[in-house]
């Protein structure tokens, strides 16, 4: 198949005119390696009108969005394309307000498609930090002014980062997770998830890091108000900075979907020409995600 390259959108708006372009561009990814029956899992069938595949055995036919994360979208597939683009290929994305300006959509649809992609944006886990790898923590959101002396800690969240760098110094990937408290057990996942056991890693005295040294190469030193840390406080300040130009609120329990965005478009910024397709791709071969579990968090 024709894979779409690069950031220019005029280019995608010529390449894939319209939601049937877009349709088949999808069938062609979902279908790559021949069809496959969703129910019972034949693999005999024939294309059908609408890029849809009908299966030979049960005659179900199946459509290219369905079972995917582009199911049920409503406001037309070359819409959500032109959202995954701004989403994958600006460095800062959009807010939901703006996307929905854009498209002629509700700031509430835009937010909830915005959130799919967040979900195909989730790390793989599969290319754990191996280098020199730096990890701290950090808060978060709330109100910056509390001179009513109300306390707006609740809505603060607080937050691990593992940045790898490269001899030089220079930043590479990034990882970025949630966590309730700086005890021992949150501070455990993101080394598991996202940091191999032969990586070089580096974090500040916090007595929290201590136990993992059981498992992984770590050294402690002081952290001199963050100069020992640049490089990670930089990234920090880029998220903290992103995150306050999201209009809307971001709650404790969306803000890792953010996170995974941020490390997501960071991490793969040396892989533009292609990341829209890679989103895409992610895109279809996800489960679909229903409105009710992006509310109630049940998968993200
Ligand atoms: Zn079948």
């Amino acid at each position: 198949m024709k894979v779409f390259k690069g950031q220019n959108i005029l280019n995608l708006v010529k390449e894939l005119p319209d939601d049937d372009a877009c349709k088949a561009y999808l069938s062609k990814i979902k279908w790559m390696d021949g069809f496959k029956c969703s129910k019972y899992g034949s693999e005999k069938g024939c294309e059908k009108a609408g890029y849809n595949y009908q299966c030979y055995s049960c005659n179900h036919v199946e459509s290219s969005t369905a079972n995917t994360l582009f199911h049920k979208v409503k406001f037309g597939l070359q819409k959500a394309f032109l959202i995954v683009f701004e989403m994958t290929t600006s460095t800062k994305s959009m807010s939901s307000i703006q996307v929905g300006k854009r498209y002629g959509i509700s700031q509430t649809t835009a937010w909830f498609f915005m959130q799919k992609v967040r979900v195909a944006m989730q790390s793989s886990q599969k290319y754990p930090l191996s280098q020199i790898v730096h990890v701290d923590e950090f808060v978060v959101g709330g109100k910056e002014d509390a001179k009513q002396g109300r306390s707006y800690d609740t809505k603060k969240t607080t937050a691990v980062i593992a940045v790898e760098l490269t001899e030089k110094n220079k930043i590479k990937r990034v990882y970025v997770k949630a966590i309730d408290d700086y005890s021992a057990k949150s501070l455990t996942p993101i080394f598991e998830e996202h940091i191999s056991t032969s990586a070089k890693i580096f974090t500040d005295k916090w007595r929290g890091y201590s136990p993992l040294k059981a498992m992984y190469n770590i050294e402690q030193k002081e952290s001199k108000k963050g100069r020992n840390f640049k490089e990670i406080h930089v990234v920090v300040h880029q998220i903290k900075s992103w995150i306050r130009t999201v209009p809307t609120h971001v709650s404790k329990k969306h803000v890792q979907s953010y996170f995974d965005e941020f490390s997501f478009r960071m991490n793969k910024s040396i892989f533009k020409e292609n990341i829209f397709h890679k989103t895409i791709e992610r895109m279809i071969n996800s489960k679909p995600i229903y409105h009710n579990q992006i509310i109630q968090k049940l998968t993200i």
